[in-house]
């Protein structure tokens, strides 16, 4: 969930900040270091300061004890002791107002804002930060208002207004520049980063995170490089830059280990798995998601680990575990529901959608597809921002698809039980692909009303469409061949009849040692050779001639009027166009070869339509099992022997091709 990745980053920012006009006053050695071991060893910033209080007692001067106050409050914070930080941050605040330390409680206010937004209460960090801003400017606390900027910044954020989040940032980021405050300019940079990554302005968002990861380091902010490191890595992601987004993890998960920064590792352990998700793999997701949600158990974080819940549940969806993922989406749906997180929800309701259908409970599907329409369109009427518009229409673009195809298996669903209660058959839930499609007509059939039928069928040719597609490719799927083979056959008896020369000729074509490149390249690799694999079929193909993503790396080509000899010489054709150069990919080339086999339709011209077409495609799929056996990258076609085949000969030939050759019922045409 990038999105809900990068409106948490924000709460981080909170937790580095430096006590402002941290005035090293009467404190110990230790305590005269206090923003650096903050940082690295906030458990002995705790103990000390407590040591100090206790010596202090209950009736020293409420300034004194102020002091000490503020650092246990932002040691606890550091260490993820949130309601404890609270009840520390209003001790604070109280003895700030006591002594009349203004900008001290501005610092107590900080803390319990950390604690806040720990816990997702956004909206009370919100108002307090507009008080506080207000209060600040009165008085001109210029290094107040930033820090009270950034906050309202991450309330805003927390709650999807981006927008204004922005604006915040960006006042931030003039006032820290005027008093030349490094340490806050830092602290905005991320906040701006953060925010730009939010928009989905990348390129952006990387000039600020050049900028704050130099910045970092030359002040030895190590936390908000953390930070930096894991936007970073989002960055990336989604500039398709896969390795660096597991070098920036790597940084951000080696720093946030030696300064024990158990936030952070929480959240690299989260993008480490929602990378592996886009990825595919789905093993190391859960390896990572199991840690990570372990951690924020441990730490008393739900917010991080709602997040985490439903990459996990991304998971077991992939892996066809749906009634796993169930009840964890619903866990964190509740979560974001609860913190009135609108984006979130809104996310999460799709996944829960999918999720259902997935499971096969399709009313359920539909019932969250509904919310989260509802809950998209009141963000939409609600939401001034441009920007969140931009956002839904991409993700209601995504859904909408979905969302005719669910609304289609419901009424099957529907009619299916209707049906069944007519004519006590079943065979509709037991059919799966073909499914939609069968109940589909069905239910037409039973419709009376013409506005509702015209309806349907205008679902049924979207639906249709969507269904005759290959995803990954956009290349025709088997179904495109089911839904027209029978005119291309037609056409080609015709054909024939006039000039027996000419068939319509099926070549299956798969690439060589794919699962190798999955291996090495990753599966995400493996999915960009399938799509440059497609765009170099095409090239080699003629305008007339079907190509169809026939399986994982399987192809077919159906060439309408063509020879024998034209038939092998597109095969050759093919091989050729594949081994002739390298396939890009990210930064390497890979040579890659594939193997072709082929077979005429009709095949024989003694009885033209004994074989049928499929029979034909399984000649076709058998010489190219020769071709692969034979050593891969080339082409072998599948030709009438000297006798026409009765049944038996074909099952031969099924079963074995090269003996069915040496046996003379077939001849092997190699190239
Ligand atoms: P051969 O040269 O004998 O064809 O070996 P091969 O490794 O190419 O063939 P095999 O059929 O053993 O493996 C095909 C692999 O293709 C296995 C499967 O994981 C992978 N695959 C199937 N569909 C997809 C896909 O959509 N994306 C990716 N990345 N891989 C896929
Ligand atoms: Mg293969
Ligand atoms: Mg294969």
């Amino acid at each position: 969930m990038k999105h809900i990745q990068a409106a948490l980053l924000g709460l981080f920012l909170l937790f580095s900040l430096p006590l402002l006009n941290g005035k090293t006053t009467t404190f110990d050695t230790v305590l005269q270091k206090s923003e650096e071991l903050l940082n690295v060893d906030p458990q002995t910033v705790l103990e000390t300061a407590q040591k100090r209080l206790t010596s202090l007692g209950e009736r020293a001067p409420a300034k004194e004890r102020l002091e000490a106050s503020l650092l246990v409050g932002r040691a606890l914070i550091n260490l993820g002791r949130f309601p404890e930080a609270l009840k520390w941050g209003e001790r604070a605040s109280s003895l700030a107002s006591q002594s009349g330390e203004t900008s001290k409680g501005f610092d107590a206010l900080r803390i319990m804002m950390s604690a806040w937004s720990s816990q997702g209460n956004d909206s009370i960090v919100e108002k307090k930060a507009l008080e506080a801003i207000g209060l600040a400017t009165k008085l001109n606390l210029k290094p107040q208002i930033v820090s009270m900027a950034n906050a309202l910044g991450t309330a805003y954020m927390g709650a999807g207004k981006v927008e204004e989040a922005l604006e915040v940032y960006l006042k931030a980021y003039r006032i820290a520049e005027e008093i030349h405050d490094s340490t806050q300019l830092c602290h905005t940079l991320l906040n701006l980063t953060g925010a730009t990554v939010f928009m989905m302005n990348y390129p952006k968002a990387l000039e600020y995170n050049d900028a704050g990861i130099a910045l970092a380091k030359r002040i030895g902010s190590l936390r908000i490089l953390v930070n930096q490191y894991i936007t970073r890595g989002t960055i990336m992601e989604n500039l398709g830059r896969p390795r660096e987004v597991v070098n920036a993890l790597n940084e951000a998960v080696q720093i946030s280990r030696r300064i024990g920064y158990t936030r952070a590792l929480l959240m690299t352990l989260n993008n480490l798995a929602d990378t592996y998700l886009n990825l595919q793999e789905y093993d190391k997701v859960i390896v990572y998601a199991q840690e990570a949600e372990a951690l924020a158990l441990e730490n008393n974080n739900p917010a991080d680990g709602a997040v985490i819940r439903v990459t996990y549940a991304q998971a077991l969806g992939k892996l066809g575990r749906p009634r796993e993922a169930i009840p964890l989406i619903r866990q964190s749906l509740a979560f974001f529901l609860e913190k009135g997180k609108v984006i979130e929800t809104m996310q999460v309701r799709g996944f829960l959608a999918e999720a259902y259908e997935q499971a096969g409970l399709y009313k359920e599907a539909l019932e969250s597809h509904k919310l989260f329409k509802a809950e998209s369109d009141r963000l939409r009427a609600e939401e001034r921002s441009r920007r969140i518009a931009e956002l839904q229409t991409r993700y209601e673009a995504d859904k909408r698809e979905r969302e005719i195809a669910l609304l289609n298996k419901d009424n099957a669903l529907k009619s299916a039980e209707l049906k069944r209660k007519r004519a006590q058959q079943s065979i509709l839930l037991t059919a799966s692909l073909s499914f939609v499609l069968i109940a589909f007509l069905l239910y037409r059939r039973n419709c009376t009303s013409k506005a509702t039928n015209r309806k349907l069928t205008d679902l049924n040719e979207r639906l249709h469409s969507l269904s005759l597609t290959d995803n990954l490719t956009g290349l025709h799927n088997r179904r495109y061949i089911d839904s027209r083979i029978d005119q291309d056959i037609a056409q080609a008896l015709r054909t024939f009849q006039g000039n027996p020369e000419k068939t319509l000729s099926f070549l299956i074509v798969d690439i060589d040692n794919f699962k190798r490149i999955n291996d090495t390249e990753g599966h995400h690799g493996g999915d960009l050779v399938l799509q440059e694999f497609s765009r170099r079929l095409k090239e080699a193909l003629r305008e007339s001639d079907i190509l169809v993503r026939w399986g994982g790396e399987e192809f077919l080509v159906v060439a309408p009027d063509s020879s024998v000899e034209g038939a092998r010489e597109l095969a050759l054709r093919i091989v050729e166009t594949v081994r002739s150069r390298p396939f890009l990919l990210e930064e390497r080339e890979l040579f890659l070869t594939c193997s072709v086999g082929y077979c005429g339709f009709p095949f024989s011209s003694e009885n033209a339509t004994d074989l049928g077409w499929n029979e034909v495609v399984q000649f076709a799929d058998g010489a190219l099992y020769e071709a692969k056996r034979a050593g891969k990258n080339r082409a072998v076609g599948l030709l009438p022997g000297p006798s026409p085949l009765n049944r038996e000969g074909v099952r031969r030939v099924l079963q074995d091709p090269g003996k069915a050759e040496q046996q003379g019922l077939v001849l092997l045409a190699r190239s």
